[in-house]
């Protein structure tokens, strides 16, 4: 490892330090013949089986198999550098670390650098005090009032407010810094072709949240407006301190919780990180508006594998999901994805909700690649060979970018099943697209046959007759239409039936909001099917509906039943195979 400490100073710093003390700052030891021992730090167990040397001065944990030594284990717990441990024992056992030689560029570089700091810590602070003031901060302490952010959270965040005048923060740090610093450090600006008397504040009226390195040195800043106006989040610009994409908020406070936990959870906003915090839920980070960067998806790898995406679920939201799961992805990171119902994000869901619920929501997370198929095949049109292919080649190029060949065919295969097409003419296709780097396959379909889809003509039949539709509202419940804006229509015209109105297109038009759902009201309305006998055609499409929804339990089921056996659960694998032999069973005509 290069670095400019001297060998012999590090074996002192090493032979003066006591591995027993330092590892009893974070864990509770105890004596166990010539060892101590403890509850790992680095995975979660009941029965102790981190075991710490004194003689060796030298830990293991015959758990999880990691171990080191008394600057390791400080790298480990507290994520630094081999470096910066150093620093931090030879402090403690008072060793004199020498000075490096420096050339000049390096030292200016380093002066810059701690000036840097230091303006953003002053100007932190200055913040802080601001939201404290009786009158300056009542406004924005209002505001976090609200949002029930009150007590030990904002000194935690050191969460501030920057008044609304120009000068206000220039001219409480001008004593110490000079127009430059400030300027350097993104808090002041000077007017275009200004003199040098033309500087003003950068952040004014905004609540001002710290950003912070992985050692909690606050190294710039978010800041949002209250209230009306743009933009809504306005942030520090790059400085050689704060490079935007190299930056996930409170990962300071979360790289701890999440090597313990063994997986990140990553959010979109701030204040969904802080909420989460607040509520003890300590291993989130949000990434605050910017795509993923494969630098912060790098930071995230150092400390986990295994990442929950929780997106906003607004199409921006999902389409930040899935970049971000292709930067994930190549860092090797396993990826989860959790929905949170429409209008929800993290910080209003555990609000609503608790925090055990949202933990519960991470608990049942979905792997990325599962809920993409799921996406596709639900919004797709499966009942033709089309809109089958058109479902796959969407699935196609996350799927080839899964380097694991065992986990890309087990989705492979998944897929098939999902979306009725013959799993090893579409392994194949996959193949050949993945050497030849296309981006479409062409797969022959399995069914051959179009089916009519009785979804759409049971919405039709309600359209169609008052009579039809009463027998139909009273036999099919709204959650059997898997296709989202048919079940909106169905649910329109159920309410309708309910308080006894008539059914009519034109009236239902006002009611629909999305633009696709208009459309196709308006299209069944102006070409409705005609049946000869609509009573009987509900029947039979009712009748053909219930099927449809046995035979996709049914491939759940064996989806379940492979997994089982894969994992060797041969009695819960029988458990679904009685299951699966119940259900087919009532396929049968009786
Ligand atoms: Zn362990």
């Amino acid at each position: 490892m290069k670095h400019f400490i001297p060998e012999n100073i590090i074996d002192e710093i090493r032979s003066r330090s006591d591995i027993v003390e330092i590892v009893s700052e974070v864990v509770v030891l105890k004596k166990a013949g010539k060892y101590f021992k403890g509850l790992c730090p680095f995975h979660s167990e009941k029965t102790p089986s981190f075991t710490v040397s004194p003689d060796k001065q030298i830990y293991h944990c015959f758990g999880c198999a990691t171990g080191g030594n008394v600057f390791k284990f400080l790298m480990e717990t507290q994520s630094l550098p081999f470096v910066e441990a150093v620093k931090i024992l030879a402090s403690k056992v008072n060793v004199v670390i020498p000075s490096p030689r420096k050339n000049a560029t390096e030292s200016r570089q380093e002066k810059e650098r701690e000036t840097l700091l230091k303006s953003n810590r002053r100007a932190a602070e200055y913040f802080t005090a601001t939201l404290d003031h009786p009158q300056k901060g009542k406004k924005a302490r209002e505001y976090l009032e609200s949002r029930s952010f009150t007590g030990e959270i904002l000194s935690k965040y050191q969460l501030g407010w920057s008044t609304p005048n120009w000068q206000d923060l220039m001219n409480a740090l001008g004593q110490k810094f000079s127009h430059r610093d400030l300027e350097n450090a993104g808090l002041i600006k000077q007017k275009d072709g200004g003199s040098s008397s033309n500087y003003y504040d950068r952040f004014r009226a905004r609540l001002m949240i710290p950003l912070q390195d992985l050692y909690g040195n606050v190294i710039g800043f978010g800041a949002r407006i209250i209230g009306e106006g743009e933009p809504k989040y306005l942030n520090s610009p790059e400085t050689p301190l704060y490079k935007k994409g190299r930056v996930l908020f409170g990962m300071h406070l979360a790289k701890q919780p999440m090597r313990q936990q063994k997986q990140a959870i990553l959010v979109e906003g701030y204040f969904d990180q802080i909420r989460a915090h607040q509520k003890g839920i300590l291993n989130v980070v949000a990434t605050c508006g910017t795509a993923l960067t494969p630098e912060q998806a790098g930071l995230l790898k150092n400390h986990v594998n295994s990442v929950v995406l929780v997106f906003d679920s607004d199409s921006a939201g999902k389409l930040a999901a899935q970049r971000g799961y292709q930067v994930l992805l190549e860092k090797d990171l396993s990826v989860k994805i959790g929905h949170l119902p429409k209008g929800h994000d993290p910080d209003s869901y555990i609000q609503e909700f608790g925090p055990e619920n949202f933990l519960q929501f991470i608990e049942n997370a979905k792997p990325f690649i599962e809920s993409y198929i799921d996406d596709a095949s639900n919004s797709g049109n499966l009942e033709s060979p089309a809109g089958r292919m058109e479902v796959v080649n969407q699935v196609l190029p996350l799927l080839a970018k899964v380097k694991n060949n065992l986990e890309r065919s087990e989705w492979v295969r998944y897929l098939s099943e999902k979306a009725g097409v013959d799993d090893n003419a579409l392994l194949k296709e996959l193949k050949k697209a993945l050497t030849q780097n296309q981006s479409q396959v062409k797969v022959a379909p399995i069914r051959s046959l179009d089916k009519p889809n009785p979804e759409l003509y049971l919405v039709h039949l309600l359209l169609s007759n008052q009579q039809v539709a009463r027998k139909i509202r009273a036999r099919v419940s709204l959650d059997e239409f898997s296709d989202p804006e048919l079940r909106q229509i169905g649910e329109l015209v159920y309410g309708l039936l309910d308080i006894e109105q008539p059914v009519q297109v034109d009236r239902l038009l006002d009611q629909v909001e999305r633009p696709e759902t208009r459309a196709l009201l308006s299209k069944i309305g102006l070409k409705p099917i005609a049946f000869d006998d609509p009573l009987k055609g509900a029947d039979d499409c009712i009748t053909e509906l219930k099927k449809a929804h046995i035979e996709k339990k049914i491939i759940e089921l064996k989806r379940l039943r492979n997994q089982a056996d894969k994992a060797g659960k041969i009695a819960e694998s029988r458990e679904i195979h009685t299951q699966l032999r119940k259900v087919q069973h009532s396929l049968i005509p009786g």
